[in-house]
């Protein structure tokens, strides 16, 4: 197959924590992501901006293998996700994702949502995870919330506890898909704070936002895509200088 010869002849670029080369994701006949090249360092925090449709979800599912590209190669931490000896479990768990509507577990307690995968893919015991549980949510601000139920948070809250249970897998990135997008507005900067927090920390972060002051403030470059197509990238100062792109400026327009 001719995909198989062209994942062998990949060689990982070991600079770059996240490497895509030539992506491509059909459903169907429909090509919604086209030759897509795009490299995130170690401790890079990327903003991926767009509007609805360009592929911004289905481009970072690819990463986690949660969609299967359909032709080009991705390498995350100098290993091709497609090598035959790739563990989908460990590489979710380097590749946490954090999503829109949050998905948390909804039977069972904020505590539970974050014991229970270190518990059963990290295998850390009872105990440490408990302790492990108990500090990732003081990070968040929810130390008062321990046994409650999803359903009696408020949606900052929920995002706070999702973006907890991530940092619980100890990932090496975290993919966000628009996590303040569902919030109604004054709960939007809580949960921007906490991602500021865990970028100062140093994960490698792909954000999928339209929050342009997050963007301008944490993102080390901002992605655009438009169409299944990566039209432009650029660093927050260029983006401020830059009045050249029309598309972009357009798009900007519209979201501000
Ligand atoms: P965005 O996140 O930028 O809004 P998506 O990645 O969700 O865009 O979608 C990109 C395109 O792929 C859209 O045309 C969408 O309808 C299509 N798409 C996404 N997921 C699927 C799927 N599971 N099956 C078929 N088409 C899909
Ligand atoms: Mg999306």
């Amino acid at each position: 197959m001719k995909k198989q010869d062209n994942y062998s002849a990949f060689t990982p670029r070991a600079e770059f924590m996240i490497d895509v080369q030539h992506l491509s994701k059909k459903f169907g006949k429909n090509e919604v992501l086209k030759d897509i090249n795009l490299t995130v360092k170690r401790q890079e925090v990327v903003v991926l901006i767009g509007p609805s449709g360009s592929g911004k979800s289905t481009l970072i599912r690819c990463l986690n293998k949660l969609e299967r590209a359909s032709g080009g190669e991705i390498c995350i931490m100098g290993k091709n996700i497609y090598d035959a000896d790739m563990n989908n479990n460990y590489l979710r768990q380097k590749v946490n994702m954090v999503f829109q509507h949050f998905n948390l577990f909804a039977n069972m307690t904020v505590l539970q949502n974050l014991t229970i995968g270190m518990e059963k893919l990290l295998r850390i015991p009872k105990e440490e995870s408990k302790k492990r549980a108990i500090d990732l949510l003081k990070i968040v601000g929810l130390s008062d919330k321990h046994d409650m139920y999803p359903e009696n948070l408020s949606g900052g809250q929920k995002q706070r506890v999702a973006i907890a249970r991530a940092l619980a897998m100890k990932p090496e990135i975290i993919l966000f898909d628009e996590p303040t997008s569902a919030l109604d507005p004054e709960m939007v900067g809580e949960v921007l704070q906490v991602m500021k927090e865990i970028a100062k920390t140093g994960t490698t972060m792909i954000v999928v936002t339209h929050e342009m002051g997050f963007a301008r403030e944490v993102a080390n470059k901002i992605v655009f895509l438009e169409k299944g197509e990566l039209i432009a990238e650029m660093t927050p100062d260029e983006l401020n200088a830059n009045h050249s792109h029309p598309r972009i400026a357009t798009f900007l327009k519209q979201i501000l």
